[in-house]
């Protein structure tokens, strides 16, 4: 729904699209509703970018990479204001929770959280910016040759809307640390956080044109800017369908791209495991932010002579899971939109149409408002392994319990999605453990323990569907750059 009325009084105005350190707003002149996934209803205005205000801000960012001040700035520079940013994300972090829990209907604790995480981002990235360099590489006599780490130039980045204003750090942060001049497009659904760090960018004295953004619709501003032949590289992180066309604009534009586009996580859980201790953490993956984590525990795998004990102690902590409004320190908050509701409730639907049975089901707070996007959390199982729910992302709070014999049984199953960015391994046998870790296919493995990707300091990304490249950690610094051989005869 596109609006080019003025909105009304209790909506929040629309501030445009962020070029060379200006609000301006979108050449088309419209406007985007955002809803409050809790209360269901709009509360505020995006501009709706499209493809000539992408042209806007590739010019910028291009300006600033070859000649504007943002080239000129040494790595300890670029370094500074990096971590400067993140202190202005701390000064003003009151705000941006309020902010990012009314936007996403995350609980308040999730939203600090991640406000915590996003500050962090800026300051990893700002320690690190000049502590990346080059090296000597051993040759023929005669010559002297280095390996020296340039930027990439301007690189596009398009985010998705579970986790805004980390996804804003992790993705910017290294990029800038680099030397790129970038332009994010955040997502339609929810992107408020991500204006507010733009401008605090500006405070913290980014110069004009290192960081643009444009908001707008997936298929007018995403696509303007992921088929922009103005740009070097492009991150992206959402669904699987569109990043086969990102990574298709690029290969056309012969640029490189980083996708991160979900997964089937599997819990691995052993019957020598420490039930006390996964049981927690298991309930704990599929339910952060509602279930719309790439890297949530979505699959349960459990070993078949361990059923018995494990799965009731799942079974008492999920019956208790409330869905609620940010305010009321919900377990977890509702899903996103309307339209991602109906398709986490459809999956519901279709699962227990199909007879699978359910082992318990959460519920929906009584005071959470009419309207929000709630869905109570369901636990499924035992799960038939070629069942929707076994292999699908529902990208909701549905959680699939499925039994394995043993331990290369449990290989054969955790490898057997489309899908590979992160699985836990719940086991005492620290060698089964290691034997594991390494021939899991996946980007990241929790030996006792599941992160759900957190950690700014950890290398994240995945295989096969899941995607490929990494963000995050040191790693992102070497993503976000490109090796230049100098070979000089002396
Ligand atoms: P999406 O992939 O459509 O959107 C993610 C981002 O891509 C948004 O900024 C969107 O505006 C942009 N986009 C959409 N179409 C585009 C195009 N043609 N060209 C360029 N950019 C485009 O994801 P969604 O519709 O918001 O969610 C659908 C499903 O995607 C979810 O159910 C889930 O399975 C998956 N998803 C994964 C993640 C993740 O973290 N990996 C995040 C969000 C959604």
């Amino acid at each position: 729904m596109i609006h080019d009325q003025p909105p009304a009084a209790d909506v929040l105005p629309a501030k445009g699209c962020f070029i060379d350190n200006r609000w301006v707003p979108a050449v088309s002149g419209q406007t985007l509703p955002v809803s409050a996934p809790a209360e269901g209803r709009v509360f505020a205005e995006i501009a709706a970018g499209g493809r000539e205000d992408v042209d806007r801000a590739v010019a910028a960012a291009r300006a600033a990479y070859e000649t504007g001040s943002w080239s000129r700035l040494s790595a300890t520079e670029r370094g500074r204001l990096l971590s400067r940013l993140g202190q202005l994300i701390e000064a003003n972090f009151e705000e941006l929770v309020a902010l990012e829990a009314r936007d996403c209907g995350k609980p308040l604790a999730t939203a600090r959280a991640d406000i915590t995480a996003t500050a962090r981002y800026f300051e990893y990235y700002g320690g690190a910016a000049d502590k990346v360099h080059g090296e000597q590489i051993p040759f023929m006599n005669g010559y002297y040759v280095t390996g020296e780490r340039e930027p990439l130039g301007v690189t596009g980045h398009v985010i998705p809307w579970n986790y805004p204003a980390q996804m804003t750090g992790r993705t910017l942060g290294p990029a800038l640390a680099m030397g790129n001049a970038t332009i994010l497009k955040p997502a339609e659904d929810a992107c408020l956080t991500v204006l507010r760090i733009a401008e605090l960018a500006a405070e913290a004295g980014f110069p004009e044109g290192a960081i643009n953004v444009v908001p707008g619709l997936g298929h007018e501003a995403g696509a303007a800017l992921s088929e922009h032949p103005g740009i070097d590289f492009i991150s992206f992180t959402g669904s699987p369908q569109v990043g086969t066309m990102i990574q298709t604009a690029a290969a056309r534009n012969h640029i490189g791209c980083v996708l991160e586009l979900g997964g089937k996580s599997p819990q691995i859980v052993f019957d020598d495991a420490d039930f006390e201790a996964a049981v927690p953490v298991i309930v704990a993956a599929i339910v952060q932010n509602a279930g719309q984590t790439c890297s949530a525990g979505a699959r349960l795998l459990v070993q078949r002579s361990a059923w018995d004990r494990l799965i009731p102690m799942v079974v008492e902590r999920f019956a208790k899971l409330r869905a609620g409004k940010p305010e009321d320190t919900p377990d977890l908050g509702p899903i996103i939109s309307a339209k991602q509701r109906e398709r986490v409730a459809g999956y519901i639907a279709s699962a227990k149409a199909a007879g699978l049975p359910v082992l318990a089901e959460g519920a929906v707070q009584e005071e959470a408002p009419e309207g929000g996007f709630f869905v109570p959390p369901v636990l499924f199982g035992p799960v038939p392994r070629d069942a929707a729910l076994a292999c699908e992302e529902v990208f909701g709070p549905v959680l699939s319990a499925l039994t394995f014999e043993d331990e290369a049984d449990a290989l054969a199953l955790a490898n057997g999605t489309e899908y590979g960015l992160i699985a836990g391994v719940w086991t005492s046998d620290t060698a089964r453990a290691v034997r594991l870790a390494r021939r899991l296919r996946v980007g990241q493995v929790y030996v006792n323990a599941y992160g759900a990707g957190g950690g700014v300091e950890l290398p994240f990304g995945g295989v096969k569907k899941s995607g490929h490249g990494r963000e995050k950690g040191f790693e992102a610094l070497y993503e976000f750059s490109a090796l230049k051989t100098v070979v000089i005869k002396h």
